[in-house]
């Protein structure tokens, strides 16, 4: 009922989980609701338990104001605190080694090593590896594991798990049946789902304004791209992300992504200058959610090219240049 992965098997990940002493939770580098609230939510179940558990991730230092309201954050450790070797480590949300950062040295020291997730790239990394890339989100994933494993789901759990389920999927528009089932089920608990939702992506401070409309004004549109897809790219440059918060630049994908003329979408976002080398992460969307339509592109596969990963209709990788050479490069990659 929570996914429709029916051929996913759920026994070595509940036996894992069953005889661990204790666990280490990871999650990817710049959290979402998504990996922070499966980590959160797992942890709760654990030391419900009585299993010692930490929850990591590697980069940024702080989280967003918006992922500081989730329940659990009490379970999170910084990088440095998690030991190189460790017994059971779980990674949620993770498609490879590669989204772990710095932690991903951790893997290597553990007992054993199990991987949870949804991503359709994912390179199954860990010993146990339960994904289901039909699932809306890695929080569906662990409703389907705590079914399997008789855990109840208490308010706080739903709380963590209603984020990740509504933040992957939109705000609900991107479903499969049984994504409204799962949301209501967990709603059931007495969460305030509306105010969950409105905290983690309806929420900016007014300087979010400006920088969109600098953002925005810059967008272009080629029509030509991908055998006539269309490519609509946007680029947020480091400067327009001051007095904002790097997880604004989040948003602006979004908006992007509604141009009627492209089916592919590109939001590329400038990382603060660490070096002379300038460093973007950046965000693809295809309307191409599935095979009931064609107007899009597969932008999982683009993104795997260029070292990245993600979903047919949502993707992301790392690059290096000036505005014009990454542009051009993903432009050749689309071909
Ligand atoms: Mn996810």
């Amino acid at each position: 009922m929570t996914t429709t992965g029916a051929a996913v098997d759920y026994t070595a990940a509940v036996r894992a989980l069953d005889a661990a002493r204790s666990v280490t939770i990871l999650c990817h580098v710049q959290p979402d609701a998504d990996t922070l609230g499966s980590g959160l939510a797992l942890a709760r179940v654990l030391d419900r338990r009585g299993v010692p558990v930490r929850v990591s991730f590697a980069d940024p230092a702080e989280l967003s104001a918006g992922l500081r309201t989730l329940p659990g954050t009490g379970y999170l450790v910084p990088p440095d605190q998690v030991p190189a070797e460790v017994d059971l480590l779980v990674t949620v949300d993770c498609g490879s080694t590669g989204r772990l950062g710095r932690l991903a040295d951790r893997l290597a020291g553990a007992t054993a090593t199990l991987v949870i997730d949804h991503h359709r790239s994912n390179t199954r990394f860990g010993e146990i590896n339960l994904i289901d890339p039909d699932a809306v989100s890695t929080a569906s994933v662990i409703t389907a594991l705590l079914d399997e494993w008789r855990e109840p789901i208490d308010a706080d759990i739903a709380h963590c798990l209603f984020a990740g389920l509504a933040t992957d999927s939109g705000s609900f528009r991107w479903v499969t049946p049984g994504t409204h089932a799962l949301a209501e089920r967990l709603l059931a608990t007495g969460i305030d789902g509306a105010a969950i939702t409105r905290t983690l992506m309806d929420t900016h401070p007014f300087a979010w304004l400006r920088m969109l409309s600098t953002v925005l004004a810059s967008a272009r549109l080629d029509r030509e791209a991908h055998d006539g897809t269309g490519l609509v790219a946007a680029f947020v440059l480091a400067s327009d992300l001051s007095g904002v918060r790097q997880e604004e630049a989040e948003s602006v994908v979004d908006i992007v992504r509604a141009t009627a003329e492209a089916g592919i979408a590109a939001v590329f976002k400038e990382a603060r200058p660490t070096d002379e080398r300038r460093r973007w992460t950046v965000s693809l969307r295809s309307k191409d959610s599935g095979p009931a339509t064609d107007d899009g592109a597969d932008v999982a596969e683009i993104a795997t090219g260029l070292g990245g990963g993600g979903h047919r209709y949502a993707a992301g990788y790392t690059t290096f240049g000036e505005p014009e050479e990454i542009l051009a490069q993903l432009r050749a990659a689309l071909g």
